[in-house]
């Protein structure tokens, strides 16, 4: 279906405000500060904000913004956000905040402005469970266009490859149905190309028959951060598929929040996610326990609901800097290096340096094939600084020392740690087939280039 906006001949704010049934601020009006990012660092200082309520909403925002020359960026919690100025439009979906849950058909409906908590939190007296990320408080929507890397992924795959179907409205403002057997093409692309295709207002999920699961994360004092890691590296080297693991080195703040033995000093965490029995998984975990003494052993049998614990990210908003990259191998060099950088001693301003092993169940393709392409990357690294005193300025430089140790072994990133805007930072997510096949359906959908506003696929430049 195509939405026709009448023009108004009148400014874009004025033909915006009689478009929508959502409401429109300006930066400085109020309820403005409901589109501010959950990365409070990045700059948002958008045209306007539109909290579209229906396609509609969304599909006469695309129409206007392109006829006044404007274009259109998408947010729903701002976890992945990007700059904005005032040449963009924010569509913001919090108020898309339909969730249906189908117990025998085992999916679930979710609107664009959910978050992973209350899909889990809906799913769960069900005994079902949706393949949200690390963090719960992430919206479900950005995640899956960018594939979504759960703590499961190593026994489930990627959470995008559990999708059933997407409500998209496209750059140039058409509202579809897409499925593998509809929109076939859209449907690969919309699981990994992030906004690139459109923006989605709503998605069907397959929800999991899953209830508990043996997991949690054991600390350790950063004194013992070479002992553990070293461990670790080996023990995780031919896990089994039922067994997903990262560790990280922390340097926690002391915030009320923080548990004191975790608090103001640099610890390890060891993550851990078992789908297996009990018994089973204790006894994998068991070599890991016994290399030092933990501080806190938070491993044990959990509700599914409480996968939020096993890397207990942070859920307050925060000025954040992150980077990340793949890695081909995590050898003794890489290790060194790491420890070096980051470990013991080294002064890192990060709060987290962390490494994902991958493998297993992501690395075999999925029944509909998507446009992520990086399914035989063994490990990834993450860090996380915060842009606060005393440390802010030494974060990204920091940042950039570890990824630049890391280049020889670096083998590309992942959309959706990924919230960069230039052509180089985006390609790396992708393989060159990907990348044009990307740009290709994007000149289709969106022939007037209104969604070029942030983390998407144009490898034409703009005329
Ligand atoms: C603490 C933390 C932990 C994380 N852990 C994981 C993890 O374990 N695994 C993982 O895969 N990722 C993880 N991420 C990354 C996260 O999945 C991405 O930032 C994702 O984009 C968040 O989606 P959002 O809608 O909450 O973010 P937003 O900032 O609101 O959106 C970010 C981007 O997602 C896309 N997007 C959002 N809504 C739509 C829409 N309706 N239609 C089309 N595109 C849309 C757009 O490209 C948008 O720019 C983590 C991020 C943080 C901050």
């Amino acid at each position: 279906m195509t939405v026709i906006t009448p023009s108004t001949g009148t400014d874009p704010l004025t033909d915006l405000r009689a478009a929508v049934a959502g409401v429109v601020v300006r930066p400085g009006e109020p309820g403005f500060e409901r589109a501010i990012p959950w990365n409070v660092a990045v700059p948002t200082d958008p045209y306007a904000v539109v909290f579209v309520e229906s396609a509609a909403d969304v599909a006469a925002t695309l129409r206007i913004a392109a006829r006044h020359g404007l274009t259109v960026g998408v947010n729903a919690t701002g976890h992945g956000a990007l700059p904005l100025d005032q040449g963009t439009v924010l569509v913001h979906t919090s108020a898309l905040d339909g969730l249906e849950i189908d117990p025998q058909a085992r999916t679930a409906k979710v609107g664009a402005g959910v978050k992973w908590q209350r899909v889990i939190e809906a799913a769960a007296p069900h005994g079902l469970a949706g393949l949200g990320g690390s963090a719960p408080d992430a919206g479900v929507v950005g995640f899956l266009t960018g594939c979504g890397i759960g703590p499961f992924v190593r026994t489930l795959g990627l959470s995008s490859d559990h999708v059933r179907s997407f409500e998209l409205v496209t750059g140039q403002g058409d509202i579809l149905h897409v499925t593998p057997a509809s929109h076939a093409e859209l449907f690969w692309g919309l699981r990994g190309g992030k906004a690139t295709l459109g923006i989605v207002t709503s998605v069907e999920i397959d929800l999991l028959p899953i209830s508990e699961f043996y997991g949690g994360a054991l600390y350790f004092d950063g004194a013992d951060a070479a002992a553990v890691f070293l461990a670790w590296r080996d023990w995780s080297l031919d896990l089994p598929e039922h067994a997903n693991t990262s560790i990280a080195l922390l340097h926690l703040p002391p915030l009320p929040e923080v548990p004191p033995p975790l608090a103001g000093k640099l610890t390890v965490a060891v993550r851990y996610a078992s789908l297996a029995d009990p018994e089973t998984a204790e006894a994998l975990i068991a070599p890991l326990r016994a290399v030092a003494t933990p501080i806190i052993d938070a491993i044990a049998v959990m509700p599914y609901a409480a996968m939020g614990a096993i890397h207990a990210d942070p859920v307050d908003p925060m000025p954040s800097f992150e980077s990340a990259t793949l890695l081909s191998e995590f050898n003794d060099t890489v290790l060194d290096t790491l420890l070096a950088l980051a470990g013991p001693g080294s002064q890192s301003p990060q709060v987290v340096v962390e490494v994902r092993r991958f493998g297993g169940a992501m690395a075999r393709p999925a029944t509909h094939r998507s446009a992520f392409c990086h399914r035989d990357a063994g490990y990834h690294l993450f860090t996380v600084g915060v842009l606060a005193p005393p440390v802010a300025e030494h974060v990204a430089p920091h940042a950039a020392s570890i990824m630049g140790a890391m280049a020889p072994w670096a083998i590309g990133e992942l959309p959706n740690f990924n919230p960069g805007i230039t052509p180089e930072r985006i390609s790396s997510c992708y393989d060159e087939d990907t990348l044009a096949w990307l740009s290709a359906l994007a000149e289709r959908h969106d022939p007037e280039g209104v969604l070029r506003a942030g983390q998407v696929v144009r490898i034409t430049t703009p005329v």
